[in-house]
């Protein structure tokens, strides 16, 4: 077979321990919440949900289950055709325990649910309309499926008083038929990224791209001057990791210098911000980033 690369000293990371992550922990059990933190085993733990003196407490939460209709091939979520129908309860319940849990910053994202006919987009939306009645500060970030391209779903969901919609084309054009699952579509996903901004001009627009899948330096730039064109305005870059064997193999690891060189293509496009480097992820200290570059 293919030799597997060898990790980087740049990815070595250790899962934080530390006590105020002990204590936050403990108390998430009690709330009942399923954070993408926790199940992805995401290096940035720490850093996220310190909330430190300085610090913004961000944390990424899944409504709608743990099972996706699709099967991407970068990620290690269970798969079924006909997934267990939404608990009706979790817009309200999910929302009282994100204000108990006291955040400054939440992304709520989901699995893609395309046995729902709405897709879930209510389900978010009612999530979110929840969330700013009882903490009317908190900074909420939907992170979404396509919607099978419903631009219904997307002007709801761009309308419920969230301040974020994000939505990741997760890889440059020509990688997305091999990474992505087959109903997910380059074009469609920036379609979504242009309708939420043109149904509401005072919600920021994200995407997250994924590096080292084998693609070039000019089709990385081609995805960012597109992002730009659909009036994306703020993009991320990191590193795939592979999750299990039986996924897609890591074909380069990008260096800690080129991530840095792509923020740099970022600012010089237009973005209001660019996060990027190897540990970077869609909602990497997204509270932090909000506050000082677009609120001061
Ligand atoms: Fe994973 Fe999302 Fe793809 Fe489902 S649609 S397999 S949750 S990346
Ligand atoms: Fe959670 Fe996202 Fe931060 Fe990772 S980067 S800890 S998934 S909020």
């Amino acid at each position: 077979g293919v030799k597997r690369l060898r990790l980087p000293p740049w990815l070595k990371t250790s899962f934080p321990a530390g006590e105020n992550y002990k204590r936050i922990k403990s108390n998430l059990r009690k709330l009942n919440l399923h954070t993408v933190c926790e199940e992805a085993k995401c290096p940035n733990i720490g850093e996220c949900w310190g909330g430190g003196e300085h610090q913004t407490a961000t944390a990424t939460i899944m409504l709608l289950g743990d099972t996706c209709t699709r099967g991407c091939r970068f990620c290690s979520v269970k798969t079924a055709r006909k997934p267990p129908p939404p608990d009706p309860e979790e817009p309200v319940n999910t929302a009282k325990a994100i204000v108990e849990w006291g955040l400054d910053y939440v992304v709520l994202t989901s699995v893609d649910r395309d046995d729902l006919p709405d897709g879930g987009s209510n389900h978010f939306a009612e999530t979110v309309k929840n969330l700013k009645r009882d903490a009317p500060n908190l900074l909420v970030e939907c992170l979404t499926p396509d919607f099978r391209g419903d631009l219904t779903a997307v002007s709801t969901l761009a309308n419920s008083g969230l301040d974020v919609y994000a939505h990741n084309v997760e890889c440059v054009r020509d990688f997305t038929w091999l990474v992505r699952d087959p109903r997910a579509k380059y074009d469609q996903s920036l379609d979504v990224l242009k309708h939420a901004k043109s149904s509401n001009a005072s919600v920021l627009t994200k995407s997250s791209i994924m590096l080292g899948f084998g693609e070039t330096d000019e089709q990385v730039m081609q995805t960012m001057q597109d992002l730009r064109d659909a009036d994306v305005d703020c993009v991320t870059l990191g590193q795939y990791m592979q999750p299990t064997k039986r996924h897609m193999k890591v074909a380069e690891y990008v260096t800690p210098t080129k991530f840095k060189h792509w923020e740099g293509v970022g600012e010089s496009l237009g973005f209001l911000y660019t996060a990027s480097g190897p540990l970077v992820r869609s909602s990497y200290k997204a509270g932090e980033f909000f506050i000082k570059n677009i609120l001061d």
